[in-house]
């Protein structure tokens, strides 16, 4: 008989410090697909569930889709909306009829009002069910604040490899084996994890990098014989969860001890370095001063309000600044009333109005914004870097604004995915022209502009994502955490 393979997807990514509640609407808006329809909608993307359904094909392995539900990372999960996620994934499942195994893909870092770790709240609920003994395999972003709870649910978890991340389908397809593997080998598959309370700035941890580069080396080379998958998670930082910390997964085929003794040297690998991963961010007036005209643009990395961090992407500090400096250059801010008012004046028209600060007002004070209104649409962007692939991102209703100073700006309901220039070629506006270009981003950017830039300046900007601990305030994270309680030696 064919074995039948359950895959379901449910990403969103929490940052518990943004003010804004992520609700349905942040998931229905982006394409939420069930049976057929998220198997059909996924194919040929470079995501987690587009990989495990290629790979099961391939084996000769019936893959039943159940649910693919994605939301741009966003604050804490309204309590209703992880029940209507949760009742997706039970109820289509059940509806699905008798599977051999589950893949589930997770982000791994989702927190709901009352429910610290809604991630392995779905992978119980998933558990609960199918009836007992059909395995689950759970694959997390390497973000993921993977937790004990979790690793108790799954009979299997693993992570991505790469950061920025480029292999969501690739994590897909080792999910499907280790699924397979579950099924066909009759081995005592079993994951365990290891952790320290310790947080490090995103905009460190890329692979290409010291120390991750030595950590995952040290990973991949481990990965032999029983030991099946070595998994990073340096957790983003923006969680104010109880069990935070930088965690080590190691799966294995009936070596439990050999697994956890090895979880454990890694992450005291990563403990014993981490004041490797310490940032240097550049205050706004230093990094726009250092720019020459000409060569090729420089990224402006304002990592602090990323919204593929969570946060709400509407500072305007950024803006404020370029405004001043004449350089040609290229921003966005989200701001529903703003795109109102380039609607009401239309393409060609002249806009007045003031941008950012609509909806996380703490951290910068609105600009004024005024020019010719280019370009008005609503249309999602496709992403065409190495990360996620094929997949639509809807930014709301957009429009640009040709400020006459150089600067161009890309206004938005939802956010714009500047990690991919795609972000900006999708609204008419091209990256290699500019001077300057803002991306709202941590890191993701290394890979969608590869080849694009002269050079990124890391911002040193407060806000809900930003890489300077210190404006954040911890009150559910175990303490002491590193770097917050000190720790440096
Ligand atoms: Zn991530």
């Amino acid at each position: 008989m064919t074995l039948r393979v359950a895959v379901a997807s449910i990403i969103q990514e929490t940052n518990t410090f943004s003010p804004q509640p992520s609700a349905m609407d942040d998931f229905t808006s982006q394409g939420l697909w069930v049976g057929a329809a998220a198997a059909g909608r996924s194919e040929g993307t470079n995501t987690e569930i587009a990989g495990a359904l290629a790979r099961l094909a391939e084996e000769g392995v019936e893959g039943v889709a159940i649910v693919r539900a994605w939301a741009m990372s966003g604050g804490v999960l309204e309590e209703a909306a992880l029940r209507h996620l949760r009742a997706l994934l039970v109820d289509n499942l059940v509806a699905a009829g008798p599977v051999d195994a589950l893949v589930l893909c997770l982000h791994g870092a989702l927190t709901a009002a009352g429910e610290f770790d809604a991630d392995a709240h779905l992978v119980e609920a998933a558990r609960a069910a199918l009836p007992p003994g059909v395995p689950v395999v759970v694959t997390h972003d390497l973000h993921a604040n993977v937790t004990a709870r979790v690793v108790a649910a799954a009979d299997a978890l693993i992570g991505f490899h790469t950061y920025p991340h480029v292999d969501q389908g690739d994590t897909g397809r080792r999910g499907a084996d280790l699924a397979l593997r579950l099924l066909r080998g009759g081995e005592r598959i079993g994951t365990v994890l290891a952790k320290r309370p310790m947080l490090v700035p995103a905009e460190s941890m890329a692979i290409a990098d010291q120390p991750m580069r030595r950590l995952r080396a040290l990973a991949d080379a481990a990965t032999a014989g029983p030991i099946l998958d070595v998994s990073l998670f340096p957790v983003q930082p923006w969680l104010d969860v109880p069990e935070l910390g930088f965690g080590v997964t190691v799966t294995h085929a009936g070596a439990p001890a050999a697994a956890a003794a090895l979880a454990d040297r890694l992450v005291g690998e990563a403990w014993a370095v981490r004041a490797e991963f310490a940032v240097d961010p550049v205050p706004v007036p230093d990094a726009i001063a250092g720019i020459e005209p000409g060569g090729g643009p420089v990224l402006l990395v304002q990592s602090a309000d990323s919204p593929t961090s969570g946060a709400t992407a509407d500072s305007a500090t950024v803006v404020a600044a370029l405004l001043a400096s004449r350089l040609r250059s290229l921003a966005t801010v989200v701001d529903a009333p703003a795109v109102a008012a380039c609607f009401a004046s239309g393409a060609g028209g002249r806009v007045v109005t003031s941008v950012g600060a609509t909806l996380d007002p703490r951290w910068s004070a609105s600009a004024r914004l005024s020019g010719v209104v280019t370009r008005t649409g609503d249309s999602p962007v496709v992403l065409t870097g190495d990360s996620m692939t094929g997949q639509p991102i809807a930014m709301g209703r957009w429009a640009t604004v040709d400020t006459g100073t150089g600067l161009t700006v890309l206004v938005t309901e939802r956010p714009a995915p500047t990690f991919d220039p795609a972000g900006y070629r999708h609204v008419g506006l091209e990256p290699a022209d500019a001077d300057v270009v803002v991306v709202r981003s941590a890191t993701m950017y290394r890979a969608g502009f590869r080849g694009l830039y002269r050079r990124a300046v890391l911002l040193d900007l407060p806000g809900a994502s930003t890489p300077r601990f210190d404006y954040l305030t911890f009150a559910h994270a175990p303490r002491p955490l590193y770097p917050l309680d000190g720790g440096d030696t």
